[in-house]
């Protein structure tokens, strides 16, 4: 039987390996790759880094909504939001609300918290053990904080939350980790920690690097409340004139939000308090190269709207964005360019900036797509709009 991972090694040539794994593919099913084989990638520079077994790439349409005006601390001006995407509608959608932000002075953006977790779980013969480490790793702050350092240059560990359950502990340790995402980079300062605790304090075994408090590639409250990558909030005053020419009033948004948004979301115990945060977060992750799965955790969050004197007041809340612009996916030619466009691509000066940047431009994105779709479902237009952009004949 041929062992398809052996070609990168027998061609010594990833893209010679990932004809080969093609050309075999197509004997073996009958089915034609010759789709799959157009690609601008270089496989040398991905495998080891990005895939295995490689044969080829998938391609996913591009566009763009804007120009959106976005106040951050790091984003300041107008921008073009790349959203890869196949669902019709949506980036017309992401558009016409950047068109009703902006034209209402722009979304405000500020990033509350800024933190990568890995959470490993220990477990000691006894209650009091995994009391008494909770309280050493306090103890120790300084040597594990050396510990996990020795192992980056950009991972800062900055706290260390634990947890104990019976003679288990979980170890819940926050980085922060420049403009890179982050998980590769906690994860082995994690170990290096894990490792030096079962060393130095004796009664504790590491039973697994991730716990599942960290959260990754999970919905779940501990991210909700402490935050994951970057916490990030993003406001507008959408004024009444800009969505009188749409015909809609501000309480008329309101009155959608309140009861779709917050009392739709309650009745279903819901962690997404919103219309679709998951659409903007998951095409801009796809554009810029950043791990989809991620979009779980990262596109949780709650929508809230008042009626005010001048218009409709809108906020957007991200607990757990997890967006980096070095790593994982970011590097990739086409990517790039979708960061290049944000003016945030590669490390940025000082380290972290470009995260921060892009964190801020997900959540200005993310609150022009809110306003949106609230729009639209006040004026009763969802299924036409998706009709009109998404059944094209
Ligand atoms: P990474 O590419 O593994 O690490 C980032 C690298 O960039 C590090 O080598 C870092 O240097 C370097 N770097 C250069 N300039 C930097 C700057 N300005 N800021 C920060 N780093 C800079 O990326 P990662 O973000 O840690 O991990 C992302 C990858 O992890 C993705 O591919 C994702 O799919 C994957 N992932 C892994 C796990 C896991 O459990 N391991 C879980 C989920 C996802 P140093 O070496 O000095 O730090």
């Amino acid at each position: 039987m041929v062992k398809l991972h052996e070609f990168d090694k027998m061609y010594a040539d990833a893209n010679k390996a990932a004809e080969a794994r093609r050309r075999y593919l197509e004997e073996e099913t009958g089915v034609r790759l010759e789709n799959v084989a157009k690609t601008v990638i270089d496989f040398n520079s991905v495998v080891g880094r990005n895939i295995e077994n490689v044969i080829g790439a998938v391609q996913v349409p591009l566009g763009v909504a804007g120009p959106l005006l976005i106040k951050g601390d790091y984003a300041n001006g107008y921008y073009y939001v790349p959203l890869a995407t196949t669902e019709g509608a949506l980036v017309a959608s992401v558009n016409r609300g950047a068109k009703l932000v902006t034209e209402s002075g722009g979304v405000r953006v500020k990033v509350l918290k800024d933190g990568m977790a890995r959470a490993p779980v220990f477990r000691t013969e006894t209650l009091a053990d995994a009391v008494e480490l909770a309280q050493w790793t306090s103890q120790h702050f300084e040597e594990l904080k050396k510990t996990a350092e020795s192992t980056t240059r950009f991972g800062k560990l900055k706290e260390i939350q634990p947890f104990v359950v019976g003679n288990y502990i979980w170890l819940r340790m926050v980085f922060s980790t420049g403009d890179a995402m982050g998980m590769n980079m906690v994860t082995i300062a994690s170990e290096a920690v894990a490792r030096y605790i079962e060393e130095k304090f004796g009664r504790a075994k590491l039973i697994a690097l991730s716990g599942n408090m960290c959260v990754d590639k999970k919905a779940n409250s501990v991210n909700y409340i402490l935050g994951r990558g970057k916490t990030v909030a993003a406001e507008a005053l959408v004024k009444r004139e800009v969505l009188a020419k749409l015909e809609v009033t501000p309480e008329d948004v309101d009155l959608v939000n309140t009861r779709k948004n917050l009392l739709g979301s309650a009745l279903a115990h819901s962690y997404g308090f919103n219309a679709h945060f998951a659409n903007i977060i998951a095409a801009m992750f796809i554009a810029t190269g950043q791990d989809a799965a991620q979009v779980v955790e990262s596109s949780m969050g709650i929508t809230s709207t008042e009626v005010r004197e001048g218009g409709l007041y809108i906020s957007i809340f991200l607990p757990s964005l997890e967006v980096g612009t070095v790593g994982g996916g970011t590097g990739l030619p086409t990517q790039r360019e979708a960061l290049q466009l944000l003016g945030v691509a590669g490390p940025g000066d000082p380290p972290g900036v470009n995260s921060l940047k892009l964190a801020e431009i997900v959540a200005g994105a993310v609150l022009a797509g809110e306003l949106n779709l609230l729009v639209a479902l006040a004026r009763g237009e969802l299924a036409s709009a998706h009709k009109k952009f998404g059944r094209a004949k």
